[in-house]
């Protein structure tokens, strides 16, 4: 009896272990997580033999009911839906995250970017690419649900998005889906992993563990970001042992600061200290030129500046990682997130704040063998939503979702202005349309920039006639309430680099 509830209590050990880490690790890692955990219960049911065997089965009973509170409030994304055969074609859509649309080699940017550029001439280039809010996890949720932030629900790092993500429809087709993500701000919380069947929003085996809850608690939440060549390796691994179509989505964290570039292009150990020592005061004294300018040399930001552009080398090396591990037939959409300022505005080195261009403007790319001309340039305006149209035209599914390939007449964008790294500024809200971009502040001021006539936007201008309607809805946009956050989301966002109070 006492043994039977032993025996069941390590059963369930590794049941629920098995089960939690289903969408998460492979089936060696969950493995060796169960080994770990059972590890300390076989030694204690060995030490309890030695006392009194009721005192066992009383513990073993309880460990069971155990297991069956942390199963029970443990949230796992949706499993897969199985593969069907087919000849169909393999979808891998790669999110650059805090990478400038300028700074793709094929339209002149400061670095080399071989292999982006070779994937926009076996495509299409999209050089009128912008986002829907300059964050992270609400951008994300535009490109899954087709929908801008203040539809989707997911307007700042840290909510959850309230409407439905197009995967599951994906996989209904018979897709198999796996996303393999580099920064706990797109953990399943977001609802963003709803529909794949392996979802990779947390790693390393304290990360693997943090399911049970007590792991967080004890030691901490493991490694919130980690390297895109982990994740490349990883996702080049699944593709190649999934049977079946299969949609993998790679997310690329390392552009995004502070910017600490892999060893090929790293200086010395001190100048990179120094350098993430510059990184987090320049961001911190935003909004007060003169006093970082007395601190902080010009030189300073020119350093950034160059750490920032060794980080999209090393992200477009892992670009071409991808491109050279997979099929050529297999369709490629690379989408950027948000962009980064760079000093534009005085603003340095942080995105989420603010919606200038430098924020908003994202690298858009997509190669479609047989649907796509290679070489083709559109400077129509798209959106990050299209990658949802996309992705369900790619894998044959009826949608009213426009593609990357209709043409858009207006984008609706928001900053929530609450967790930039460094700004706590109200929201606001604009409209784009073709080159032009009507913007509102959360008092209701309301400016009109000329994209075309003034790119840097230097030059705001009065709303001119017949714009009143984008006026009303860039002000629709700003005046909707910043979003709350629980104290725990607060400290994960904070354990990532943002500060938002
Ligand atoms: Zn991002």
């Amino acid at each position: 009896m006492a043994l039977g509830a032993w025996l069941l209590a390590l059963l369930m050990t590794f049941g629920v272990t098995w089960w939690a880490e289903s969408t998460l690790a492979t089936p060696g890692e969950r493995l060796l997580d169960g080994l770990v955990l059972a590890a300390p219960q076989l030694l204690l049911g060995v030490l309890l033999i030695r006392a009194r065997p009721w005192a066992q089965g009383l513990v073993g009973l309880g460990l069971t009911l155990g297991w069956v509170f942390v199963w029970a409030r443990h949230e796992a994304p949706a499993r897969g839906s199985g593969e069907t055969p087919g000849a169909r074609p393999d979808i891998v859509l790669i999110t650059l995250d805090t990478f400038r649309a300028d700074h793709l080699g094929v339209v002149g940017g400061p670095v080399p970017t071989p292999a982006l550029d070779g994937l926009a001439a076996s495509g299409a280039l999209f050089r009128n690419a912008v986002t829907t809010a300059p964050l992270t996890a609400p951008a994300h949720a535009s490109m899954f649900t087709g929908r801008t932030s203040t539809e989707h629900g997911l307007r700042s790092n840290g909510q959850r998005v309230a409407a439905p993500t197009v995967i599951p429809q994906l996989q209904a087709a018979g897709w198999r889906t796996g996303a393999f993500l580099s920064s706990r701000v797109l953990d399943r919380q977001t609802g963003l992993c709803v529909g794949f069947e392996r979802c990779e929003d947390r790693w390393g085996f304290i990360g693997r563990l943090s399911w049970l809850g007590l792991a967080e608690a004890a030691l901490g939440q493991g490694a919130v970001e980690r390297r895109g060549d982990e994740v490349v390796a990883r996702a080049l691994d699944w593709l190649s042992r999934t049977s079946g179509p299969k949609l993998a989505w790679i997310h690329l964290y390392d552009a995004h600061g502070p910017y600490l570039p892999p060893p090929m292009w790293r200086p010395d150990k001190e100048a990179m200290r120094e350098a993430s020592r510059q990184f987090f005061a320049l961001g911190r004294s935003e909004g007060s030129v003169g006093d970082w300018a007395d601190d902080l040399d010009r030189r300073h930001v020119a350093s950034q500046r160059l750490l920032y552009g060794a980080e999209v080398r090393w992200v477009d090396e892992l670009v071409g990682r991808v491109l050279r591990g997979i099929p050529p037939e297999t369709i490629v959409i690379v989408a950027g997130d948000h962009g980064e300022s760079l000093g534009e505005h005085e603003h340095y080195f942080n995105h989420g704040g603010n919606l200038m261009e430098p924020s908003m403007r994202v690298p858009m790319l997509l190669r479609w063998p047989g649907a796509v001309p290679p070489g083709s340039v559109s400077d129509a305006l798209v959106s990050v939503q299209d990658v949802a149209g996309t992705l369900l035209a790619a894998a044959g599914v009826p949608t009213s979702l426009p593609d990357l390939l209709d043409a858009r007449e207006t984008v609706e964008q928001y900053a929530s202005g609450q967790q930039g790294r460094t700004t706590h500024g109200p929201a606001s809200g604009a409209v784009r349309r073709g080159d032009t971009k009507v913007v509102s502040d959360a008092q209701g001021a309301v400016t009109w920039y000329d994209l075309r006539a003034d790119p840097g936007e230097l030059s705001p201008l009065p709303l001119p006639p017949g714009w009143e309607g984008d006026a009303v809805a860039a002000r629709a946009l700003a005046e909707r309430p910043a979003p709350e956050l629980d104290e725990r989301v607060r400290r994960q966002l904070r354990a990532l680099g943002y500060e938002g109070e």
